[in-house]
């Protein structure tokens, strides 16, 4: 799994738009309570209770409802180990991701010794949502999903998922909405959950809230489906920072919806430039865009990088041949990858 990300070798002021990071970078509100953190409190066990607390209120939850993670990743693996425990190669038990999709749960599935089944996207990247279910086998203990999705940032609906959860009640059914800050509705709603007790909503504070390398994110699903995944989570994943960082992130509002706006106006921005380019991509509810540039895909990346602009080429993905994929965050940073991509496609100078 650690091999997965992709590890570029940059220089320093290298503008990074292939991993979704938030280019604004976190609130100064985050940095001031890592100042404030005194050697007592580097000294002793993290106490959860703040950020557990500030989490729930955000989501509009209990906070049994909520169990902190070191980043969404830990809580995608450990959703693995307690769905697929068990598992033997004999009769192994299965992970369903559709794709093209986040390298993690096809990796964290295998690592808990599941077996992978992948249903790729319907035409057009659609929501594949009969495919899916039938798909489906006894065997099925869990079914990743993504919305909006990565990478085409297209929301699944709501109804389909709810559809899956209804038809596959021994499956873990996880939504991953690690973007769902830039669109979407989230399937957070107590009520939902009681209902669908095998639901677990993925959330984290790396994309909106440009807290990636502190580490936080957060796992919501009803208290007893909590209970199982758990097992799997040690009980100080999280460190102190991470923990005072949490609240200090979500008290900013004003630096979050800064941030949001600024990616709106970026995607508007990209969408002219390519539409002047006669290139076609797909409408994003997300911090990022896929954009098709054919053959000159690789010579776009290339270029890109020549002029230490970081993009994802996911052409290898299925359904994805000459396709790259571009983070929108800040609007400055945006407006340098286009005029580097003007220069690379027309030779502008
Ligand atoms: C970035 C990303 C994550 C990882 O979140 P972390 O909290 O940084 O571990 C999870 N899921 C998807 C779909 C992502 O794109």
């Amino acid at each position: 799994m650690t091999a997965m990300y992709e590890k570029l070798t940059m220089p320093a002021n290298g503008l990074r738009l292939h991993l979704n990071e938030n280019t604004g970078g976190c609130s100064q509100a985050v940095l001031d309570a890592l100042r404030g953190l005194t050697t007592q409190a580097a000294a002793v066990y993290p106490d959860y209770t703040e950020a557990i607390a500030a989490t729930a209120t955000l989501l509009g939850v209990d906070p049994r409802y909520v169990l902190l993670t070191n980043g969404l990743d830990e809580g995608i693996f450990a959703a693995a180990l307690a769905a697929l425990r068990g598992s033997a190669a004999t009769s192994p038990l299965e992970a369903l991701t559709v794709v093209p999709a986040f390298d993690m749960y096809a990796g964290c599935s295998r690592a808990a010794g599941g077996k992978v089944v992948e249903v790729p996207l319907g035409p057009g990247f659609a929501f594949p949502l009969g495919e899916t279910i039938a798909a489906l086998t006894p065997a099925t203990r869990i079914v990743f999903l993504t919305t909006p999705h990565n990478p085409t940032g297209f929301i699944v609906p709501r109804d389909s998922i709810i559809a899956i959860a209804g038809v596959a009640p021994e499956a873990l059914i996880f939504v991953d909405e690690a973007y769902i800050d830039f669109g979407g509705e989230t399937l957070i709603d107590a009520s939902l959950l009681d209902c669908y007790p095998n639901l677990v909503v993925g959330r984290t504070f790396s994309k909106a809230y440009g807290l990636a390398g502190l580490r936080a994110g957060a796992l919501i699903a009803t208290p007893a489906t909590l209970e199982r995944i758990r097992e799997s989570v040690p009980p100080y994943s999280i460190n102190i920072a991470a923990a005072v960082a949490v609240p200090a992130a979500l008290r900013d509002t004003v630096h979050y919806t800064w941030y949001l706006n600024e990616v709106r106006e970026s995607k508007r921005v990209l969408y002219a430039a390519l539409d002047r380019l006669g290139l076609t991509y797909l409408r994003s509810d997300a911090n990022f865009v896929l954009a098709r540039f054919g053959n000159s895909a690789k010579n776009v990346v290339a270029g890109l990088r020549a002029r230490n602009i970081f993009v994802r080429d996911r052409s290898g993905d299925p359904g994805c041949e000459g396709y790259v994929r571009i983070t929108t965050g800040v609007v400055a940073h945006t407006q340098a990858c286009i005029a580097a991509i003007e220069e690379v496609l027309c030779g502008a100078r």
